[in-house]
């Protein structure tokens, strides 16, 4: 597949501060290393529920005299199965997705269609906050590419807007394009991001506050599934933050071309 690396940029603006990854295909060499680290990684981040599992199911044994300890040891133990079976989902779609380019059989998508479908996929998510997503269209356009990743792009950034932010709060994606460029901003009023962590979010398995991100089902990958969208379209993702007060991830994608009408002899 196409190897793409992203060019990172953090620029102060005022007490606000701008992240800018834009695509860039010339670096190649690095994503050696980049891969090498990857299966460090992975390996580290599936111990962590493994050893987990197995601390617990020895408490089982160890506390089958106490029916009331057995049940709490057990639903621990499939708190971590079920996070150990999210991550693995998430890193098979994310290897998936960069072993392919996904111009090489692009669609037309409709981004008016990819929004409603990632509000839709994080309903039952926000109504457990009493979180209101609120989506914009300003322009309804249509980009080339897969409509399967741009979806899974943008219901990541819903979710992680959703999961990060105090209950009841809201949450809005804007839409709009000009130049050439659709503009997918998503906006939440949550914790949001202190500037050294800036450039590290888009990083796989990075995670903020990973104690908070474990208890809330987070794997750490979502924003690297992200960024390989944005890249592989030939768009870019950019992050505005500013600490206790909430985030906006704006993803750019180019507009599909319109096909001139043809003149007849
Ligand atoms: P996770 O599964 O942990 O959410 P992501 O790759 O989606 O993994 O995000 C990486 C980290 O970036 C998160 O753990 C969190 O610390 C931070 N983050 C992502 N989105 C937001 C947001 N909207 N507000 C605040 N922090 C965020």
């Amino acid at each position: 597949g196409t190897e793409i690396h992203l060019r990172v940029r953090v620029a102060p603006l005022g007490n606000r501060f701008m992240l800018v990854l834009a695509a860039d295909r010339t670096e190649e060499m690095r994503l050696d290393g980049v891969r090498r680290d990857f299966v460090a990684n992975v390996s580290h981040e599936l111990k962590t529920p493994i050893g987990a599992i197995s601390v617990l199911s020895e408490a089982i044994e160890a506390a089958a005299a106490d029916p009331e300890r057995v049940r709490s040891f057990a639903q621990r133990m499939q708190l971590e199965a079920d996070r150990l079976a999210r991550m693995t989902k998430a890193l098979i779609d994310l290897s998936r997705i960069q072993s392919d380019d996904p111009l090489d059989h692009a669609e037309r998508v409709p981004i008016a269609r990819v929004v409603e479908v990632a509000v839709d996929r994080n309903r039952v998510l926000a109504e457990s906050k009493r979180m209101r997503v609120l989506p914009r269209v300003l322009d309804e356009v249509d980009v080339l590419g897969s409509e399967e990743l741009i979806t899974m792009a943008v219901q990541n950034l819903v979710a992680n807007a959703v999961q990060y932010s105090p209950e009841a709060t809201h949450v809005g994606i804007g839409v709009r394009a000009a130049d050439g460029i659709v503009e997918i901003a998503v906006t939440d009023n949550g914790v949001g991001i202190a500037p050294e962590d800036l450039e590290r979010v888009f990083e796989r398995f990075y995670r903020v506050d990973p104690a908070r991100s474990r208890v809330t089902g987070g794997t750490g990958i979502g924003l690297s599934i992200v960024k390989h969208v944005a890249a592989s379209h030939g768009g870019e993702i950019t992050l505005w933050s500013r600490p206790d007060q909430g985030s906006t991830f704006t993803l750019r994608l180019p507009i599909a071309g319109t096909t001139a009408p043809k003149e007849k002899a």
